[in-house]
């Protein structure tokens, strides 16, 4: 079968693996769409750091079931869509022991620490499985990268009483808005694209601001009476929007950390203290957040026009990530369409 392999940065291959055979409580799936994650663009870019070349990307999955292994539950049947969990867990660390196996210390991720799904089949534990026979292949290999944002909602404590403003509005930034506007907050968004504003809009928020045009503190300041947002959730990773946060949240707020800031980030600590401000990271999803992006799914209200971007070939991947790279803020989301 054919597989993508990222060989060495820049350098996008098609190549011919085996079909794997699979183990009692394994499944084998003909995988449809993989979406193409910041994570793995950042391995094309060669700027992850936790993966060694070649590897197979992807872990935006969606996926038939063709074949159960003979100690999987009869549930879990061939011809079913299904998405996957991609992450592993060690259930040993202190992040384990708290059930908290999003952030395992020894976290592995198909298409980082380990080989991904760009293929034509993959086998995973039937454990990983997230079926769905109401959803649909394109909303299915969207159900991690919305989950993402979902968790960082989760771990800002939003209810709706909370103003939050989310910085970027990218897949990361759509499912925060999405979670924060379903949890009856007053969202706020913020992004240098007046295009991915306006879907900001249709998908929940109340405000959007263009950084790049406006004055973002001014807005704030009016929008909030002067308060500042209750929560900040940065979906960017970049020093300035580190920054941006906690000088704009609100005393005793707290700021939701899902972007990786590649470089050292100098912060004027006093507003920490000044603030009594509640500063946390967020990483992956758990298994809840999953289910939540599901359900919300199921009420038809995603728009899937507005979020992919396009639908690739396997032999186009290349050359699309390359007009990525020169200008990311132009892509939402790129599925890879190995179907055919
Ligand atoms: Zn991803
Ligand atoms: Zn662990």
């Amino acid at each position: 079968m054919n597989a993508l392999q990222f060989e060495t940065p820049g350098k996008v291959n098609i190549i011919k693996v085996d079909v794997p055979s699979i183990k009692p409580n394994e499944v084998l799936l003909k995988v449809h769409y993989i979406g193409i994650c910041g994570t793995d663009l950042s391995t094309f870019r060669g700027l992850n750091p936790l993966v060694q070349y070649p590897v197979i990307p992807g872990h935006e999955i969606s996926a038939e079931i063709v074949e159960v292994g003979s100690q999987v539950p009869a549930h879990i049947t061939t011809g079913q869509l299904a998405t996957a969990n991609p992450y592993t867990h060690c259930g040993k660390c202190p992040s384990c022991k708290r059930r908290r196996y999003n952030a395992c210390q020894y976290n592995e991720t198909m298409g980082v620490q380990r080989g991904g799904a760009m293929q034509e089949y993959i086998i995973l534990p039937w454990e990983k499985l997230l079926i769905n026979e109401k959803l649909n292949k394109e909303q299915l290999a969207l159900v991690e990268p919305l989950s993402v944002g979902f968790h960082a909602v989760a771990r800002g404590t939003v209810t709706d009483i909370d103003t939050v403003l989310v910085i970027g509005c990218g897949m990361i930034g759509a499912g925060a808005i999405i979670r924060a506007a379903l949890r009856g907050a007053r969202v706020i968004a913020v992004d240098l694209d007046d295009h991915k504003l306006a879907i900001a809009k249709k998908l929940g928020a109340k405000h959007t601001i263009n950084a790049g045009k406006d004055d973002l503190p001014e807005c704030l300041r009016t929008i909030t009476a002067g308060q500042g947002p209750d929560v900040v959730i940065e979906a960017v990773g970049s020093p300035a929007t580190y920054v941006t946060a906690i000088e704009q949240v609100a005393f005793t707020g707290r700021v939701v950390y899902i972007g990786y800031a590649k470089n050292e980030v100098a912060f004027s600590t006093k507003l920490f203290v000044q603030k009594e401000l509640d500063i946390r990271g967020s990483r992956n999803a758990l298994p809840e957040d999953f289910v939540a992006v599901m359900n919300y799914m199921e009420s038809g209200k995603l728009p899937l026009e507005d979020l992919i971007t396009s639908k690739l070939a396997p032999a186009a991947v290349g050359q699309a990530m390359q007009d990525w790279s020169a200008r990311p803020g132009e892509v939402i989301k790129l599925f890879v369409d190995f179907s055919k």
